[in-house]
């Protein structure tokens, strides 16, 4: 199967339709995800256009992990999070929905159940008060 450019991250990534944008360089994006599992749940998103980690590039994996890393323990600094999950789903059958790759940081509080993957869309203000917090933790 092929990459093909019009699903949802390849228009935020190309600016066509907003993002709640965390930090973006030339190789990444990371961004709230608008249907979150918990509080904080931020997607990390290599810009090098692959369906997912079955077509990847290893050398885009090399460059995104330290990254993923980063994200994670901001995510946790700038939430208080008592855990983070780590997701990356490859194909529908295994749960995947957008056919660009891309990693799911979900911050776990102890005692509070995850969302369903691709649940409630949350509040703009508060997405958009996330990214700045998580941003300064970076
Ligand atoms: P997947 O199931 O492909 O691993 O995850 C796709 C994720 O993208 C889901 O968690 C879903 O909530 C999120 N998502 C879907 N559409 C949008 C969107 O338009 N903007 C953002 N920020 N996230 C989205």
């Amino acid at each position: 199967m092929s990459y093909d450019p019009s699903n949802i991250f390849g228009k935020i990534l190309r600016g066509e339709i907003p993002a709640h944008r965390v930090y973006e360089d030339d190789t990444v994006l990371v961004m709230m995800d608008i249907f979150p599992q918990s509080r904080g749940h931020c997607l990390v998103i290599p810009k090098a256009p692959s369906r997912n980690l079955l077509d990847a590039d290893p050398a885009t994996l090399s460059a995104v992990m330290p990254l993923v890393q980063k994200v994670a323990k901001a995510v946790r600094a700038a939430t208080g999070a008592d855990g983070i999950r780590l997701a990356q789903f490859n194909e529908a059958p295994a749960g995947q929905t957008v056919f660009h790759l891309h990693f799911h940081v979900i911050p776990v509080y102890e005692g509070v159940a995850l969302g369903a993957h691709g649940g409630g869309k949350a509040d703009d203000a508060e997405l958009a008060a996330l990214a700045r917090d998580i941003a300064a933790a970076l």
